[in-house]
């Protein structure tokens, strides 16, 4: 799957739960570049990530308001099933650092929430799902994904 990187993942809010990460042990957050698509990505420690192409670069400036980054999950791997269903998503946050000074900026997104406690109408949340093997030593053990929704990704983050 091609995915554009948006930053780690640093907190994950579904109705009865939640899952927060330090930045340094945080999964990327990767969007299709439709935009239609969050995908959470898990990155071994010590992985090297590869260099982006031109054009994920482009699609990551313009998806950080002009910021310049690198974006790149094609390291990482997305859990596969079987899944446990954990809830409608609530919230999300991710977390960027811009190139030079280093400094982290969270970006939380309330799914559905368009303003004055109102929300959108004909909106779906996406679904939390934990990957659930029962296997003590699979990798994907613990892992989460962020299954539909109708959400969109665009230059002004993440919207619906
Ligand atoms: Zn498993």
């Amino acid at each position: 799957m091609r995915l554009v990187e948006l930053g780690r993942l640093t907190r994950l809010t579904w109705k009865g739960g939640a899952e927060e990460w330090s930045l340094a042990k945080a999964p990327l957050l990767g969007v299709t570049p439709d935009g239609r698509r969050l995908a959470i990505v898990y990155v071994k420690p010590g992985t090297k990530l590869a260099q982006a192409t031109p054009s994920e670069r482009a699609h990551y400036t313009k998806l950080h308001w002009g910021k310049l980054g690198l974006g790149d999950v094609r390291a990482g791997e997305i859990a596969g099933g079987p899944w446990t269903e954990l809830g409608p998503g609530i919230a999300i946050t991710y977390t960027t650092r811009k190139l030079g000074d280093g400094e982290p900026v969270d970006y939380e997104h309330v799914w559905g929430d368009i303003g004055g406690g109102k929300t959108k109408p004909r909106w779906t949340p996406p679904r939390i799902k934990r990957h659930d093997c029962g296997e003590r030593g699979c990798p994907d053990r613990g892992r989460l994904a962020i299954v539909g929704g109708s959400y969109r990704v665009t230059s002004h983050g993440i919207v619906g």
